[in-house]
C-alpha cells in the first residue's frame, strides 16, 4: 500500500506521527478518552477524510474507538453515524466537504473544555511542550524554539518548524529568506511528512 497516497486504518498507529499537531492532538485524546467532542470530531473526521480513509473505514474508526469509552452499537448509529456519513456526502445536502485549512482551524476559537483548533494557539507554553514531546520533538531546545515561535504569534511557522525539527532533531535558522516553514493546510503537512520520511 502506497502510504503517499492514500491511507487506510491499519496505517493509522503509525501514521499520526506525521500528522500536524492539530490532528496529532486529536488522535491522542480519542486514544486516551474514546471520545471527542463535535468540533474536534469534524476536524479530524474531514482531515481524515482527505487523507484516504473511505466512508466505512472512517465509520469503523470511530465507532470502535467511541465503544471502548462505553457508546453502544446502537447509540453510535444513532447519533454520530449520521454526521460522519455527512461529510462524505451521503446525507444531507449531499455535498462532500473538504477539510479545513490552517486559516480556517486558527480561526475557531473553541472553549476551554474544547479539543480543537490550532495547538500552536490554544495550548500556554507548558502544555505545548508536552504535546510536542509526545509527538516526538525530544530536543529540549527545538521545543524551546517553537514555543517561543507560538508565542510570538506565528503559529504557522512554529508548526513547520515542528516538521523540520522533528525530523532532524536539529534547530533551524526560520530567519534566512530561503527558509520560510510555513505550513498552509493539515493535509499537505501530512502528505510532506509522509514523502520525506526517512525510511
Ligand atoms: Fe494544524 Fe495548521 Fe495549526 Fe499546523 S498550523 S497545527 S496544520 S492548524
Amino acid at each position: 500500500e502506497n502510504l503517499e497516497k492514500a491511507i487506510h486504518l491499519e496505517d493509522l498507529p503509525q501514521a499520526m506521527f506525521h500528522m500536524p499537531l492539530c490532528m496529532f492532538r486529536l488522535m491522542k485524546r480519542l486514544e486516551q478518552n474514546h471520545h471527542l467532542k463535535h468540533g474536534a470530531r469534524l476536524q479530524l473526521g474531514l482531515f481524515l477524510k482527505d487523507c484516504g480513509l473511505s466512508m466505512d473505514e472512517s465509520l469503523h474508526f470511530w465507532k470502535t474507538e467511541f465503544s471502548k469509552g462505553g457508546i453502544s452499537s446502537d447509540k453510535f448509529d444513532k447519533e454520530y453515524a449520521y454526521a460522519i456519513r455527512h461529510h462524505y456526502g451521503r446525507e444531507g445536502k449531499r455535498a462532500s466537504y473538504t477539510p479545513f485549512s490552517c486559516m480556517k482551524i486558527i480561526q475557531q476559537r473553541p472553549s476551554a473544555h474544547e479539543e480543537h483548533g490550532c495547538p500552536f494557539r490554544e495550548l500556554n507554553s507548558a502544555s505545548l511542550d508536552t504535546l510536542l514531546q509526545t509527538y516526538g520533538v525530544e530536543e529540549a531546545g527545538c521545543r524551546a524554539s517553537i514555543v517561543q515561535k507560538a508565542q510570538e504569534g506565528h503559529f504557522q511557522v512554529a508548526c513547520g518548524m515542528t516538521m523540520q525539527m522533528k525530523k532532524t532533531g536539529q534547530q533551524i535558522a526560520t530567519s534566512s529568506e530561503e527558509f520560510s516553514p510555513t505550513t498552509t493546510h493539515p493535509n499537505h503537512y501530512f502528505f510532506d511528512s509522509l514523502a520525506t520520511k526517512e525510511n
